[in-house]
């Protein structure tokens, strides 16, 4: 009997075999175990790596060049802390145990942001759309700037590829002293109302983790310290942690290697493992020491693709899963993408915001949908 396959059954037939990929490359129980317990020891280093460069730099009278070695160690310690503690503990994947993850999320509140916020922007409308315009609150930063197609041009975005770097260091600051605070008052965040009414109980843990961020960080050093070196090192440590993990999230999605999805598709696309794969780009580590460092500090975010399609694994067990992933993709013919190293990515970036700068009519808007 003849059979003729339709082009869309096709398409669903390399849909489910991307999907056999995806499963045989999960983790077995027994790596998800041993994932967890180096991650709770990875936990425990950062603790102590905090307590040692807090006590230096703030309490003990300590050398000025101590000092700033305790605080790089500091900036190091609490971006490890939110990339490998906060955010494995609001996606759930920090410990079978749901109060830990909320202990281990609620760090994002020491950090200066709402981990209840957090979840909702990060895990629903950044996971659950990411790179549609619109829905994902990760691509909206107007009016400073166009990071995907379909968003409003304004003349000063042909200066983006240059003041937007300096400007990701001000993000976190921002959503510490205002962001947060308005978008739980506007109950939205950008045009997406929150799921619902943010309860006494949020506002007032949301306040208290501010009063928490504060007295840490300022109100404690003030008292052993000169009022104009705590905020020199404040703003100084502040922007570094927050230069960094905007740069490191932008550089799994906002490149010329990612695509972008129009607010009028349907949310991740018809297809979810595609979906992300046209979004989501991993970036490779050549050199093996400096590629444990940085996954160290991202808390395994060079493997981003791995995380979006199960972002409630402890992150590491991503590099396992991600060597089983891009290798069967390329057996069966199908791209996972993948930064040639960090460097790559900065400059995939830099390309992308440059396009982006670009007045639309000049704009080259390339189809980067399905599968490739
Ligand atoms: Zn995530």
């Amino acid at each position: 009997m003849p059979t003729l396959e339709s082009p869309l059954s096709a398409e669903a037939v390399r849909e489910g075999a991307l999907d056999a990929i995806w499963q045989s490359s999960l983790p077995t129980d027994h790596e998800i175990r041993r994932g967890r317990r180096r991650l709770h020891a990875k936990a425990t280093v950062i603790a102590m790596v905090l307590a040692a460069a807090y006590w230096t730099l703030v309490i003990a009278d300590s050398a000025l060049w101590l000092r700033l070695v305790a605080a790089v160690a500091l900036v190091a310690g609490l971006l490890a802390t939110a990339t490998g503690v906060m955010h494995d503990g609001n996606h759930g994947s920090f410990s079978r145990f749901r109060w830990l993850n909320r202990v281990a999320g609620s760090t994002g509140d020491l950090l200066g942001a709402s981990s209840w916020l957090w979840r909702f922007k990060h895990n629903h409308l950044h996971h659950g759309n990411t790179n549609v315009e619109g829905m994902d609150s990760d691509i909206e930063q107007q009016p400073f700037a166009r990071l995907a197609p379909g968003q409003q041009w304004r003349p000063w975005h042909r200066w983006q590829r240059f003041y937007l770097w300096p400007l990701y260091g001000f993000f976190g600051m921002k959503n510490m002293f205002f962001g947060d605070v308005r978008n739980l008052r506007n109950r939205q965040i950008g045009p997406v109302a929150l799921p619902n009414e943010p309860s006494r109980g949020v506002s007032t843990r949301l306040l208290l983790g501010k009063a928490a961020h504060i007295s840490w960080a300022l109100a404690l050093p003030l008292l052993f310290n000169p009022w104009q070196h705590v905020l020199l090192f404040y703003f100084v440590c502040s922007w570094v942690v927050g230069f960094s993990l905007a740069v490191l999230f932008q550089l799994a999605h906002c490149v010329d290697l990612a695509g972008f999805t129009d607010a009028d598709a349907p949310r991740r696309g018809s297809h979810f493992t595609s979906h992300q794969m046209l979004t989501t780009v991993d970036i490779a580590s050549p050199v093996p020491a400096l590629g444990h460092a940085f996954r160290w500090l991202a808390g395994g975010l060079d493997h981003q693709l791995e995380h979006h399609l199960a972002p409630r694994l402890p992150h590491t067990v991503y590099p396992a899963v991600a060597r089983r992933f891009h290798a069967r993709c390329a057996e069966a013919g199908f791209t996972a993408k993948m930064h040639t190293g960090l460097w790559a990515a900065l400059r995939s970036h830099y390309r992308w915001i440059s396009e982006m700068g670009r007045p639309p009519v000049r704009t080259l808007v390339l189809d980067r949908r399905g599968l490739s």
